[in-house]
């Protein structure tokens, strides 16, 4: 059995950065289960945020953090996230990301919720495809044993430490095992688990499924962010408009062609996003409508074109042109804000276990996350990760006082068979943006029973089996969560209850 120093699951940004640390101290594995670039990394557009500009600070940076964060944040995790983002910048430009620069300086976006010019980008808004690009081709060149269309399964446990992992060879459909001193779960997110979403295929939530599978701490899942502006055009595919553009001027409208964002919020059209996707539904529901539109067409098309090349040519495209018109745009699952819990060193509950990235739950993002803070994260964390795969002494996370299980599968349910389709549809009406105990409850027993009757085998089916985890760790945690704060909104309890201040932690 081949056997690694490092073994990482996941291309994105975290698993090559990672990998890109890792391969001074051991041998490395990438395990992907798509080609290495298939990623949500590959389609950020807005950018990373760093407190690097004049007048900002990590300080101001960390606060903009906490409000977002709606009272969960973990306080020490932000500030390492705030303070190491410099550090984490410069790594990735001697890594040859090409951030935008003009005269040597750094050029600095304005997103929603960030109180001041913040988020770094490359290309415009194709910050994500030159992130992807420049990290896995130096990691190609690096010796790095990097194996695309390997899926991995679960985790090898003995003795109660993570000592390697069981993969599928998605092309030869054989399963394989490898041996790794440090295992890296580096496999990002879950947005597949709806019906709407700006996530590419492969986010279908693997990494806290094998996690928690295998006994590790899965926390904070009820929060998933939706991001309020995807591209609502008929027959064509859910594509992201980054909030980069609201950051710029563009401006949310009605079908009366009223920017309604004032009703809603002080910050106006760059309110925190879960404000935004609210506030956008209420407008469709009272217009019996499906989408709003996001106005651009008032600001210089020069800039449009230059600031956001990637969004100006698909909506081009397909045939729209926004300096001349408004886009037509809806929510979108967007952003796991849980996942497997994790110390401020990547270090998760289960020794020789680490996780970095989406699938990791740090605990910066509280119950929001603050737009560009999420590939801020992933690097941050994942070089503390490999800096502490190093140290004699590391420590486990410590077991969370009152995690729980969710319940059990139900075996022998009749019905309809479960399916993507009928997953994603289900998440969408009941667990989504508006939740409320009857939805949610509904949503239960119909995942307890599909459970059930998944038995998987392939690449699809393994799939679905753990987004039905997923699902179910996600719908538990809304239903036990009984207030609503950040991206979590219930009809039935629709205000913050300080005596949920507290994080949900599962085990099995
Ligand atoms: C459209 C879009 C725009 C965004 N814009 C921004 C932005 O501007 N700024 C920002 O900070 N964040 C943004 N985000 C969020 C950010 O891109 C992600 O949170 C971040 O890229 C996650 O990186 P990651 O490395 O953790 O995961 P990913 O980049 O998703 O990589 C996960 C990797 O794991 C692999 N994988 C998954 N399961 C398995 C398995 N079982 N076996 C083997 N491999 C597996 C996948 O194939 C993939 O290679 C955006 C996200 C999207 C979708």
């Amino acid at each position: 059995m081949a056997s690694y120093g490092y073994i990482i699951v996941g291309s994105g940004i975290a698993g090559l950065y990672a990998a890109l640390l890792a391969r001074e101290h051991g041998r490395v594995l990438i395990l992907t289960k798509g080609s290495i670039e298939e990623s949500n990394t590959r389609w950020a557009q807005g950018g990373i945020a760093a407190a690097i500009g004049e007048g900002d600070s990590p300080e101001l940076h960390l606060q903009d953090t906490l409000r977002a964060g709606a009272g969960l944040v973990d306080e020490d995790a932000a500030r390492v996230l705030v303070d190491n983002a410099a550090d984490a910048i410069a790594d990735l430009v001697r890594f040859g990301v090409p951030f935008d620069t003009a005269d040597g300086e750094m050029l600095l976006g304005r997103e929603g919720a960030h109180s001041v010019n913040r988020v770094i980008h490359a290309g415009g808004d194709a910050t994500g495809a030159h992130i992807e690009f420049s990290l896995s081709q130096l990691a190609r060149l690096s010796g790095v044993t990097i194996l695309e269309y390997v899926q991995v399964l679960d985790l090898v446990v003995e003795d109660g430490a993570v000592v390697g992992l069981k993969a599928l060879d998605t092309r030869s459909n054989r399963v394989e095992s490898f041996r790794g001193t440090q295992t890296i779960l580096a496999s990002g997110g879950l947005g597949q688990l709806y019906r709407v979403s700006t996530n590419p295929t492969v986010a279908t939530g693997d990494g806290v499924a094998i996690a928690y599978r295998a006994g590790a701490e899965v926390s904070d899942m009820e929060f998933v962010q939706f991001h309020p502006t995807a591209l609502r055009l008929p027959g064509v595919p859910v594509f992201l408009i980054s909030e980069a553009v609201r950051g710029e001027g563009g401006v949310l409208r009605n079908a009366e062609g009223e920017s309604f964002m004032a009703r809603y919020h002080e910050m106006e059209d760059l309110a925190p996003r879960d404000i935004v996707a609210r506030a956008i539904l209420n407008e469709l529901s009272e217009a019996n409508g499906d989408h709003v539109y996001l106005d651009v067409t008032h600001l210089d098309a020069a800039r449009v074109r230059a600031r956001f090349p990637q969004i100006y040519k698909h909506c081009m495209d397909n045939g729209l042109d926004i300096t001349a018109s408004a886009i037509p745009v809806s929510p979108a699952a967007h952003y796991m804000m849980g996942g497997v819990r994790t110390t401020t060193w990547g270090e998760t509950t289960l020794p020789g276990l680490y996780a970095c990235g989406e699938c990791a739950n740090t605990g910066v993002h509280g119950a929001n996350r603050l737009a560009s803070n999420s590939l801020l994260e992933t690097v941050v964390f994942a070089r503390r990760a490999v800096q502490r795969s190093l140290e004699a002494e590391r420590s486990p996370a410590r077991p969370w006082p009152g995690s729980v299980a969710i319940p059990p599968a139900e075996g022998g349910a009749e019905g309809p068979h479960p399916s993507l389709s009928g997953l994603q549809e289900l998440m969408w009406r009941d667990v989504g943006i508006v939740r409320s105990g009857e939805s949610l409850s509904r949503a239960r027993g119909v995942l307890a029973a599909w459970q059930g009757m998944v038995e998987p085998s392939d690449r699809p089916s393994q799939e679905l089996a753990n987004l039905l985890l997923c699902a179910r760790l996600v719908t538990e945690a809304a239903l036990a969560r009984q207030e609503s704060r950040g991206a979590h909104f219930r009809t039935d309890y629709p205000e913050p209850a300080d005596s949920w201040r507290h994080r949900l932690v599962f085990r099995r």
